[in-house]
C-alpha cells in the first residue's frame, strides 16, 4: 500500500486549495499574490495536483508559497514535500537559497557591472553553442532579466 495514500486515507481533500483558490491552476494573479513572479509560470497547481481541493492541515506540512513545489517536480518528490518529509523540505530550502543567490548575481551584474538585460542574457548564454536555439533562448532570458530588474532592483531602490 502506498505510504502517502495511507497517511491520508481517513480524510478526503475537503479544503479549498489556498494556492490556486480552488481553480486547479495558478494564474498570474495567484503568482503575484504569493510573490513568485520570478519563480513560477501559470499552469496546473502542484499544491492540490490540479484538483482545487487539499487536505486540511497541509499548510502545517508545507507552506503554500513553497517555490520548489511546482508541477515539473518529479511525482515522488512532490508527494514527499506534501507529506512534510524533512529531507525533501531541506532540498526545497536549498533550491530557494540557490535561486536567491542567482537573483543577487543578476542584480550585481546590472547595478555594479552596468550590464543591460540583453548583456546579462549574453553572459549566461556563454556556453550555448546551438545556433538554432540561441536567439530564442537569449530573447527569453532577456525578458526574464528585465522582469528581475523591474521587480528587484527598481522596487528595492524605491524602498
Ligand atoms: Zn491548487
Amino acid at each position: 500500500m502506498n505510504l502517502f495514500k495511507g497517511l491520508f486515507s481517513s480524510t478526503s481533500p475537503s479544503k479549498e486549495c489556498p494556492r490556486c483558490l480552488g481553480k486547479g491552476h495558478v494564474d498570474w494573479d495567484d503568482i503575484k499574490r504569493l510573490k513568485q513572479e520570478l519563480k513560477w509560470k501559470p499552469g496546473s497547481c502542484a499544491y492540490c495536483n490540479g484538483t482545487g481541493k487539499v487536505h486540511p492541515g497541509i499548510e502545517e506540512n508545507v507552506p503554500v508559497d513553497t517555490s520548489y513545489l511546482v508541477t515539473n517536480l518529479p511525482e515522488g518528490e512532490r508527494k514527499r514535500i506534501l507529506a512534510g518529509n524533512p529531507e525533501a523540505l531541506e532540498r526545497g530550502r536549498s533550491y530557494e537559497d540557490r535561486f536567491d543567490v542567482f537573483i543577487d548575481q543578476v542584480k550585481f551584474l546590472h547595478l555594479i557591472g552596468k550590464l543591460t538585460p540583453a548583456q546579462i542574457a549574453e553572459f549566461y548564454m556563454i556556453d550555448e553553442r546551438n545556433p538554432e536555439s540561441y536567439e530564442t533562448k537569449k530573447q527569453e532570458l532577456e525578458e526574464y532579466f528585465e522582469k528581475v530588474i523591474k521587480l528587484k532592483v527598481t522596487r528595492d531602490q524605491m524602498e
